[in-house]
């Protein structure tokens, strides 16, 4: 069965995006089946898994409705090699939709069901928000990845989204706990980023994954090819080091 993991983090532009795409891209690339899930109306992870938002009949919209199976819905990103279920505008919808529905938290949950067999993992990508969206993915999942830059406000909106884990984790969904705290856009030149990655360290210790994710352009100019950085520029630093994490991934589900 696959393991599923949110990429969540409620803090706009941390990288949530950047690394759900490349670190499917990258577990795609050690062999792994993988489903990318876009659950944030704005369509990045869709857009920049080279599917065009604007084309799509059915999405991640329709599941969550229940109007659609992920499987009538899956999407292929042929140039890394993983399914993505993709959203667009329509999502947006949903956060009031849901609500009238009955066990309106567990909708993706219930979809993914079926699927589950079918993939080593299932990557959900979340909007910048602890909504209905979020909670969906939360329900659904084993575990959280957060990804952050080292900056010094990162810490303080850490803890919102470590007590929301705290209570979908005693209410709602008893496996959910954060898999890891991963260090994005790094620039080890910058003293603050140095200071603060220690600190993750200190309060964090080994929830704070090993691989380290560099500022790198070529990752910011890939979504505009439509493509994975991973796939974009292979040879490139941002590349190699989310092919690194997803092998630190396969790695740490083999211990769960
Ligand atoms: P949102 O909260 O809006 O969904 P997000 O958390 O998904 O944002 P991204 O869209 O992944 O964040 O990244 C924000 C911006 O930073 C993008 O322009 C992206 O290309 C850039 N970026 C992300 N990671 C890196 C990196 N390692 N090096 C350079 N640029 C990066
Ligand atoms: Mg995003």
């Amino acid at each position: 069965m696959a393991k599923i993991f949110c990429i969540a983090n409620q803090k706009g532009g941390v990288g949530k995006t950047t690394t759900a795409v490349n670190l499917a891209a990258g577990l795609a690339g050690h062999q792994q089946r993988v489903l990318l899930i876009d659950l944030d109306p704005q369509g990045n992870a869709t857009m920049g898994s080279g599917v065009e938002k604007a084309e799509l009949d059915m999405s991640v919209y329709q599941v969550l409705i229940g109007q659609a199976t992920v499987a009538a819905c899956v999407k292929r990103c042929e140039s890394a090699g993983y399914d993505v279920l993709p959203a667009n505008r329509d999502l947006a919808g949903a956060e009031i939709e849901l609500v009238d529905l009955d066990e309106r938290e567990l909708r993706l949950k219930a979809a993914l069901a079926l699927v589950g067999a079918e993939y080593d993992f299932i990557l959900i990508d979340c909007p910048p928000a602890l909504s209905l969206l979020t909670l969906n993915g939360l329900c659904a999942a084993n575990g959280v990845i957060v990804p952050m830059q080292c900056e010094y406000f990162a810490l303080e909106g850490l803890s919102d989204l470590v007590n929301t884990i705290k209570q979908v984790h005693a209410n709602l969904n008893p496996d959910l706990m954060i898999i890891g705290l991963l260090r994005v856009m790094f620039d080890p030149r910058m003293t603050l980023q140095q200071q603060v990655s220690e600190q993750l360290l200190e309060h964090f210790g080994d929830k704070v994954f090993k691989t380290i994710i560099p500022r790198n352009v070529r990752l910011a100019e890939a979504p505009s090819y439509g493509l994975p950085g991973v796939s974009f520029d292979k040879s490139s630093r941002g590349a190699k080091a989310y092919l690194d994490f997803g092998a630190e991934m396969i790695q740490r589900i083999q211990q769960m």
